[in-house]
């Protein structure tokens, strides 16, 4: 078995900043010989991806700006990238928004506009984006997205995110079954929880991790490379037997009862 990305290329969607999770993926990948393609919104993130891509020695990243909330943007993203680089080998999508007032308190008080900003960028883009980046897959491919327990369980203060992870979970599994004709598969990675800028959105996120030092199989948080790793497992052919799947990367939380 070769664990060379040599020669292969990701789109790698959602670095904001270096705590990005994003940005684990990206490391990971390029220290397998991976060729990396960023994807920011923004001119703020803009600039901090470039400059934090300066740092991958050997690396000659390409970038586009993306907002996934439009479809022109995301099919001119794609449009480009199949001009510049022709074949692309997998993406991981690391994108996720919900409003901060409904990231606490009731999910019964969600707003139908900020349900609906949810589950927009944080699970249709994942279809928005497949649909796009399928032509570019020529060899096949690998699409991974991010998603956390709060879909699967009632997470205090998730809320609407957790509506949007569980229909981006159902959306991932739909997605593996049209694409794994082409030989295209598609996974998630549930993570457990990091401080990165998003994470700082949801309420008393602090006694979360807490929570997981004290109950956690491990008794420790995850850390950032430690996803990076799961999702270069997922976007290298070691996994290439499995799609639809959820890998759960959080110290083992989510086997834990009560
Ligand atoms: P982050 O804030 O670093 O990344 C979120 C990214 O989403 C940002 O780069 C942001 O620019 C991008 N984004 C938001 N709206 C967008 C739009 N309209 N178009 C394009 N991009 C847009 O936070 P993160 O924690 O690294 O989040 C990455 C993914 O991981 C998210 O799906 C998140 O839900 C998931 N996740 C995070 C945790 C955690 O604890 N941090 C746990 C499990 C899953």
């Amino acid at each position: 078995m070769n664990f060379s990305l040599e020669g292969r290329t990701y789109v790698v969607m959602g670095v904001a900043n270096k705590r990005s999770i994003a940005w684990g993926i990206a490391r990971s990948l390029h220290e397998a010989g991976a060729r990396l393609i960023f994807t920011y919104v923004g001119e703020r993130f803009g600039k901090s991806v470039r400059e934090l891509a300066e740092s991958l020695e050997g690396q000659e990243p390409l970038f586009y700006e993306c907002d996934v909330t439009d479809d022109e943007s995301i099919i001119q993203t794609f449009e480009s990238i199949q001009n510049d680089v022709g074949t692309i080998h997998g993406l991981a999508h690391c994108i996720a928004f919900a409003n901060r007032e409904e990231l606490k308190g009731e999910f019964l008080n969600t707003s139908r506009d900020g349900f609906l900003t949810a589950q927009n960028i944080s699970s249709y883009s994942l279809t928005a984006v497949a649909r796009a980046a399928k032509p570019l897959m020529k060899d096949g491919g690998s699409i991974l997205t991010m998603t956390y327990l709060g879909g699967e369980k009632v997470v205090q203060n998730y809320n609407v995110m957790g509506v949007a992870k569980a229909s981006l979970d159902a959306n991932m599994r739909y997605l593996a079954s049209n694409l794994g004709k082409d030989n295209i598969r598609v996974n998630a990675i549930s993570a457990g929880p990091l401080r990165t800028l998003s994470a700082k959105g949801v309420g008393d996120f602090n006694s979360i991790l807490a929570e997981i030092e004290e109950r956690a199989p491990l008794r420790r948080p995850v850390t950032q490379e430690e996803v990076g790793d799961t999702a270069y497992y997922l976007l290298s052919d070691l996994s290439r037997g499995v799609t639809g799947e959820i890998i759960h990367v959080d110290s083992g939380f989510n086997i834990i009862g009560f």
